[in-house]
């Protein structure tokens, strides 16, 4: 079985081949334009798309050995995402699985940052995470707690109620005048910094949801006051300011996943989306595995930002399903798992 994953909802244009469950090729375009505008421009993101989809798609068919009439099925991201992004990719997946005669496969953007874990290359011995377990999915535009039943059962526990955690790190970045995306930014920086430096506030929400917006505010007005003091300030302090961050918005996602994880009586837990490339939270991580209070199960660095690899998989899964999508399925810009 031969499956080609397609990603284009955001600013990543990728591409992967799976063969029976074991990755041949990924390939991944990302843009460059949006980093002088400290943000996705969603118009310049279809553009490059457009630019990228084929040569991606031909070089992952390339690496993988293999030519596009040997494919079994196409899986694509519908969504969530930027709707002029998702076109492109959408637009592409069937209008190639239509002319090959074979099935195209939704896949959830979402689900697919959570089955990154499941990625594997022929020969390698990866440790996996065992169902039911609990994953904390934390992304530019997500943060939530997912219990995984099986590869296509996920039931939301709790979800951000306003920012994601990545785009708190991505917006707290852009007002001390660094670059985007910010999370790299802050991480490199919080290594030099002390985490009890500063403190910010915490949200009080109840039940398992998050809230990053109280967080954000509080920064940018303790910004305010410090630079009237100093001109300076941010360029003085800022190992510190970016440990410090770091370090509560680690404690806010910690304390509600440590509270689903009494819940739910689920040890086995998972960390993934981009913000599971942060160095800090990854500790985090590990301190609980090393006091024997969890198992955790974290993922490749380079299966931790979008990817296509994550899209073939699922739809690798939804294909021993015969889980198609009907043509004429729409990409969709929101929703949940
Ligand atoms: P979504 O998956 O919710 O649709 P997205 O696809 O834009 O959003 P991802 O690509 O999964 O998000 O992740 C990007 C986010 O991860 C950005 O907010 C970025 O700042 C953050 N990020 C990447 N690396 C790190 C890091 N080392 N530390 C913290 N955050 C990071
Ligand atoms: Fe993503």
């Amino acid at each position: 079985i031969y499956i080609l994953g397609i990603e284009s909802s955001c600013d990543d244009t990728s591409a992967a081949v799976i063969r029976n469950g074991y990755l041949l090729s990924n390939i991944t375009a990302s843009q460059a334009v949006h980093k002088a505008y400290g943000g996705v421009v969603p118009e310049l993101a279809s553009r490059a798309h457009q630019q990228n989809i084929v040569p991606v798609v031909d070089q992952a068919l390339k690496q993988a050995g293999i030519t596009k009439e040997q494919l079994s099925a196409i899986t694509v991201t519908l969504g969530p995402g930027l709707m002029g992004s998702l076109h492109v990719g959408v637009s592409f997946a069937k209008g190639l699985a239509t002319s090959l005669g074979i099935p195209l496969i939704e896949a959830n953007h979402l689900q697919g940052h959570i089955l990154a874990h499941f990625i594997l290359t022929e020969g390698e011995e990866l440790r996996v995470p065992p169902f039911p377990y609990l994953c904390l999915m934390v992304s530019g535009g997500n943060s939530q707690i997912v219990k995984v039943n099986a590869y296509n059962d996920m039931e939301m526990l709790g979800q951000t109620i306003d920012d994601a955690a990545g785009e708190a790190m991505d917006k707290c970045s852009k007002v001390m005048g660094f670059g985007y995306p910010g999370g790299p930014i802050i991480d490199k920086l919080a290594r030099q910094g002390n985490p009890n430096a500063y403190t910010f506030a915490k949200p009080h929400i109840a039940g398992l949801d998050y809230s990053f917006s109280g967080l954000k505010t509080s920064f940018l007005y303790f910004l305010r006051d410090e630079t009237k003091k100093d001109p300076n300030f941010v360029e003085h302090h800022k190992e510190d300011l970016a440990a410090s961050l770091e370090k509560t918005i680690i404690d806010i996602l910690m304390k509600k996943l440590t509270q689903a994880v009494k819940e739910t009586g689920i040890t086995e837990v998972a960390l993934s989306g981009g913000v599971s490339a942060n160095t800090a939270l990854r500790e985090a991580f590990k301190t609980r595995q090393d006091n024997k209070q969890w198992s955790i199960y974290i993922p490749k660095f380079g299966y931790t930002t979008d990817n296509a690899a994550m899209i073939a998989i699922t739809g690798y899964y939804k294909y021993l399903d015969k889980d198609f999508c009907p043509i004429d399925k729409p990409a969709y810009s929101r929703t949940t798992l």
